[in-house]
C-alpha cells in the first residue's frame, strides 16, 4: 500500500497542518480551505484510500474517529449547537484526498444535507 497520500505526510508532520490531535491511531487538523467556522478533517493514521477499502482491522481507528469527532466539537463549542460528520467516497461521492477522512464541520447552520434531485 502506498505511503504517499498527501494526509500521510501531514499524519508523519513532513508537511504543515494546523494540527488539533494526534493519537495512535488518527490525527486531526483544520481543512485548509474551511466551509464553516469549524471545519476539522480526522483520518487514520493508517492508509486507507476509501470507505470501499475498509477492513474488519480497521474497526477500532474508524471507530476512535468518532470519539474524536465528539471531544473536538466540545473543545470547539460547538456540541450543544450540533455540528456534521461527512465522509466522502470516490468520484459521486466528491472525494478529492484518496486517504479516508471525516470532515468535523460546524459553528453555523448548515442547511439541508444535499439538494435533491
Ligand atoms: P474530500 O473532498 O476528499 O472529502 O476532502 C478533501 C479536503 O481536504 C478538502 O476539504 C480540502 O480543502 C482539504 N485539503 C486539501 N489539501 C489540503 C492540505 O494540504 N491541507 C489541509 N489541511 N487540507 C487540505
Amino acid at each position: 500500500m502506498s505511503d504517499d497520500t498527501l494526509f500521510a505526510k501531514i499524519v508523519r508532520k513532513e508537511i504543515p497542518s494546523d494540527m488539533v490531535y494526534q493519537d495512535d491511531l488518527v490525527t486531526a487538523f483544520r481543512d485548509i480551505s474551511p466551509a464553516a467556522p469549524t471545519h476539522i478533517l480526522i483520518v487514520p493514521n493508517k492508509i486507507i484510500p476509501t470507505v470501499d477499502d475498509v477492513e474488519a482491522e480497521d474497526e477500532l481507528a474508524l471507530g476512535r474517529m468518532f470519539t474524536v469527532a465528539k471531544k473536538l466539537a466540545r473543545d470547539e463549542g460547538i456540541a450543544a449547537d450540533g455540528y456534521r460528520l461527512i465522509v466522502n467516497c470516490r468520484d459521486h461521492g466528491g472525494q478529492e484526498v484518496y486517504h479516508i477522512h471525516m470532515h468535523l464541520v460546524g459553528g453555523r447552520p448548515l442547511g439541508p444535507m444535499m439538494r435533491r434531485g
